[in-house]
């Protein structure tokens, strides 16, 4: 009697195995097909994922620029404004063609898909009284201790070390962190940044 039950339990034993190698297969049979799937949107040449193209400035890099880098210039006397954020592929084929194929001076180095502006990390600022005739170089450091990069004069982006390739296939770079808690509550409070909040929040010296 006993020696009978044991083999019974070896049969249910049996056939669970069986059952969930069955279900492995069927899993993984459907996800080859589902990932197969994705690139023919484009054709066979591409055997890559398609990625979305970015539609919008990122927040995070957008927060960093407004609650870091514009107060602590304009504690400083800078009174930064943005002139381009965002652009989308067809903007900056535009912005390429001034100065090339269309009548301008040239304005930007970068073809579509070439420039951070593309992908919601840059930003181009201008002084509202000044214009361009400010110290870029001091801009310059105010932005690098925001976490930014200064590309040329007025152009501050955010890579972290990656390469435009990087982001034209997805790659995005670790988000920023301000440099100081404080800047949070007073760009909540709506207040401005003091020269001693800066020195407590360790920004350079001028
Ligand atoms: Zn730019």
């Amino acid at each position: 009697m006993a020696a009978k039950r044991k083999k019974t339990n070896w049969q249910y034993i049996l056939i669970v195995v069986i059952l969930a190698a069955l279900a492995g297969g069927i899993i993984l049979f459907l996800e080859y097909f589902w990932l197969q799937d994705e690139p023919s949107v484009l054709g066979p040449s591409i055997t890559h994922r398609v990625i979305a193209p970015a539609t919008a400035i990122d927040p995070n890099f957008l927060n960093q620029v407004k609650e870091c880098f514009l107060p602590t210039a304009a504690a400083y006397g800078y009174a930064l404004r943005i002139t381009d954020g965002f652009r989308s592929l067809d903007e900056q084929e535009e912005v390429y063609n001034q100065g090339r194929t269309e009548d301008g001076h040239i304005v930007s180095w970068a073809p579509a898909g070439r420039s951070l502006h593309n992908y919601g990390f840059a930003v181009d600022v201008t002084d509202r009284w000044r214009g361009y005739n400010i110290n870029w170089k001091r801009i310059g450091k105010i932005a690098a201790f925001c976490g930014l990069e200064q590309a040329d004069d007025p152009h501050f982006e955010y890579r972290n070390g990656l390469v435009t390739d990087q982001f034209a296939a997805g790659t995005r770079p670790t988000p920023l962190i301000l440099p100081c808690a404080l800047m949070d509550e007073r760009a909540k409070a709506n207040q401005s940044l003091t020269l001693k909040d800066l020195k407590n929040c360790g920004a350079p010296k001028f």
